[in-house]
């Protein structure tokens, strides 16, 4: 597959430290394949020291683009020309788009998310639920809100993180509160929605507790895990043993990668080629 430009391939990239265990370039190069594009994904190891150099890199080689990942999405923002409204909302990018030499940064987790979501239910008026207050509940939070959610309430760990996030939100226009976690949470009457926006249940500590009373997941709740792998995380299982809508975190990936691949391409990407991708590396159907 040489096409029209001979030899030369268009390339995307992936900076972040660490990056080893990062799938999305399967995931990505699944579908350049499937779209017939002549296009590479380079996952590419980039130390906090190094990122001003390698947006230079990315400049100068005329990539079409990249995501960031930890620890780069909230200090890769000054290097570029244009922050999006959404990823200035959230106040971090994922997904850097090159256009002609200007460079503007996106935010897809979210949106990414929100696809995933919408798919099952829509979350304008519902009360909402989420555990977590990093980079993901951020971007998730913000969403959720610019998408009409009745209220949102953040269980976390570190207080001042939790009740910083609830804030934001509040001053975006939500109905936002912080709930201190305290031992297992029990989840309010009337949530109809529940995130963990946490990284509990992330490989190696596949197995570890999210701090939640399992038997206050009630049939008619959507519980969505944002863990990736591996994607039949403890929640995943315990709310579908309960009947629950059940969104795990492949799906977030995918759907960000999505919108970044039309972002970059132009074109619109095979999602079930990705999900393939990515279950083919992690065994999603047997996992338990
Ligand atoms: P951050 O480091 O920014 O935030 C981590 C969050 O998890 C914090 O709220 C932290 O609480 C909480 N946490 C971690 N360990 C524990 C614990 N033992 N008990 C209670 N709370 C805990 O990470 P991100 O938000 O960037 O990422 C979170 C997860 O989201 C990761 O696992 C990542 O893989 C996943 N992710 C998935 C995506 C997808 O597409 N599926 C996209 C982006 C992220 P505290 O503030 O108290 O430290």
């Amino acid at each position: 597959m040489t096409g029209a430009r001979g030899f030369r391939q268009e390339l995307v990239a992936l900076f972040g430290q660490p990056v080893d265990e990062n799938p999305t370039q399967a995931m990505i190069e699944a579908a350049f394949r499937a779209a017939d594009l002549d296009w590479r994904y380079l996952t590419i190891e980039v130390a906090p020291e190094g990122l001003a150099d390698a947006v230079r890199g990315l400049r100068a080689m005329g990539m079409r683009g990249a995501n960031c990942t930890i620890p780069h999405k909230v200090a890769v923002m000054e290097h570029l020309d244009a922050i999006a409204p959404e990823a200035r909302a959230i106040g971090a990018v994922n997904c850097i788009v090159n256009e002609n030499g200007r460079l503007t940064g996106h935010n897809t987790d979210g949106r990414g998310f929100l696809a995933s979501l919408c798919a099952v239910a829509d979350p304008a008026g519902q009360q909402v639920v989420i555990l977590g207050a990093g980079g993901a509940a951020r971007a998730i939070g913000v969403e959720l809100a610019l998408a009409g959610a009745r209220s949102i309430t953040i269980v976390n760990r570190s207080a001042e993180r939790g009740r910083a996030l609830a804030r934001h939100l509040a001053s975006a226009g939500a109905r936002a509160n912080f709930l201190p976690l305290a031992g297992d949470l029990r989840l309010p009457a009337g949530t109809g929605i529940f995130v963990n926006a946490t990284s509990i249940g992330l490989h190696p500590d596949a197995g570890a507790h999210v701090p939640l009373v399992f038997d206050t997941l009630r049939p008619n709740l959507v519980v969505a895990d944002v863990i990736p792998n591996p994607p039949r995380t403890r929640l995943v299982r315990e709310a579908t043993a309960r009947g629950c809508t059940v969104l795990d975190g492949l799906g977030m990936l995918v759907n960000q990668g999505v919108i970044g691949f039309h972002l970059w391409t132009g074109a619109d990407p095979d999602p079930q080629v990705m999900r393939a991708a990515l279950e083919e590396i992690f065994g999603a159907p047997t996992h338990a």
